[in-house]
């Protein structure tokens, strides 16, 4: 086993643990932990609320959730030798949830959850037909996963950090804030809103204190997006076996990961999305000199995925093209497309006994295909979700026989308002 550099205590606190990490994205964060080029380690991650969400029956948790405090991150790693325009090299050699069965402290916790957020707190990519907070607790037996809250259904996770990715320079991080604080100011009062500010409340940033801490809390970005060092991608393929090239913005690079999915389908359409998980990632690092510019890799990163894969070999398919729901014609836009295909897979699966939010928590957990598949054809993109057909204990194609009708157990538990 690689040494673990970056050990997490599942029965304390982000803030009390060995080594604190941070929720904030800025340069100034010190360094936890150094590592050198060639190194293989191990980092605990927490699930991105910090324990906030518990293993019952109840949404009111997901409905107060405490957004300002994710995502809780491990690292920053500084990669010794790393400097401004180098490429750093990843490799996931393993991750996986741990179990009370594991020896000593444990980062995870034998179990994970999707949660869907009310539309005042964040919403979801269907918020409009979902406007209130749920929850679905699955349970692991090893790579499987099943939910006393959906009957029939299970399968096997495809394990992924949802976010990992290198510290901004200050100009790239000022870049950010710039941007994303002149998008809000087109909509301020939108809910949801339209991007995240700067927000001191709730920063965690590791080592800092004092006039420091308040400064960096004050332009710390938040870690909601995805954006040039990586971040939030939420690329359900950064499966074991992926090598992942992020740009360098800061000596040392300042690596850092959390968030990690024992599954997800492409989109994380619940928002909260895979299948959130405590676990542990096991990394190799190295460094390509000058690599971004020999490589032109400015934009973001660029990734091999990891070939680690469930071995499925059947799906059934559901398209949409950009017209919403009352009808209206949009010119090409494939967001709106995936939306009317994740539609049309959620009324199909209803015909078989799910109710409407069962269907949009497998869409969202489960290892589902999502594809642009045209966006030329105007006025309408296409946009097509394909489902694994075995992940159902019954046969889920059309036939001529009436459709299954699934055996309801616990309800999916809804917050009350
Ligand atoms: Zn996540």
């Amino acid at each position: 086993m690689p040494k673990n550099l970056f050990p997490l205590d599942n029965t304390k606190k982000f803030t009390d643990q060995v080594h604190v990490g941070h929720n904030r994205w800025h340069p100034d964060i010190p360094p936890a932990v150094s590592v050198n080029p060639g190194d293989v380690f191990r980092v605990d991650c927490r699930e991105w609320f910090d324990g906030a969400i518990k293993n019952d029956d109840s949404a009111d948790d997901v409905r107060n959730a405490p957004l300002p405090g994710v995502h809780v991150l491990s690292g920053p790693f500084r990669v010794e030798g790393a400097q401004p325009g180098d490429l750093l090299v990843v490799d996931i050699l393993e991750i996986d949830a741990c179990d009370q069965e594991d020896e000593g402290p444990f980062s995870g916790m034998g179990w994970g959850y999707t949660g869907v957020f009310a539309k005042s707190n964040g919403g979801g990519f269907l918020t409009d037909r979902f406007p209130d907070a749920y929850k679905v607790i699955w349970d692991f037996r090893g790579d499987v996963a099943t939910s006393r809250h959906i009957p029939e259904c299970s399968y096997v996770g495809i394990h992924h950090p949802g976010l990992m990715g290198t510290a901004p320079s200050a100009e790239l991080l000022a870049t950010w804030t710039k941007r994303e604080t002149d998008l809000i100011a087109t909509d301020p009062d939108r809910v949801p809103p339209l991007a995240l500010p700067p927000l001191p409340d709730s920063a965690i940033l590791g080592s800092l204190s004092g006039s420091e801490f308040d400064r960096v809390a004050a332009e710390g970005a938040r870690t909601a997006p995805p954006r040039e060092n990586g971040g939030n991608q939420d690329i359900k393929n950064l499966t074991a076996g992926s090598r992942v090239f992020y740009p360098v913005f800061v000596d040392g690079a300042n690596l850092s990961l959390g968030d990690l999915h024992f599954s997800q389908g492409d989109g994380e359409i619940t928002f909260c999305g895979a299948i959130e998980m405590g676990g542990f990632v096991d990394l190799h690092v190295d460094l390509i000199k000058g690599g971004m510019e020999t490589f032109g890799v400015s934009e973001n990163a660029i990734f091999m995925p990891g070939i680690r894969d469930p071995l499925y070999s059947e799906w059934i398919a559901f398209s949409g093209v950009s017209v919403d729901l009352t009808g209206k014609q949009h010119y090409l836009n494939s967001q709106l497309a995936y939306e009317r295909a994740c539609h049309h897979a959620i009324d199909y699966l209803m015909k078989f006994g799910y109710s409407d939010i069962q269907a949009y928590m497998i869409l969202g957990s489960a290892p589902i295909e999502g594809r642009f598949s045209g966006v030329v054809d105007i006025p309408n993109s296409c946009a097509t979700v394909y489902i694994p057909t075995r992940i159902f204990d019954f046969d889920v194609r059309p036939s001529s026989d009436k459709p299954h009708q699934v055996k309801q157990g616990i309800n999916v538990p809804k917050s009350a308002n």
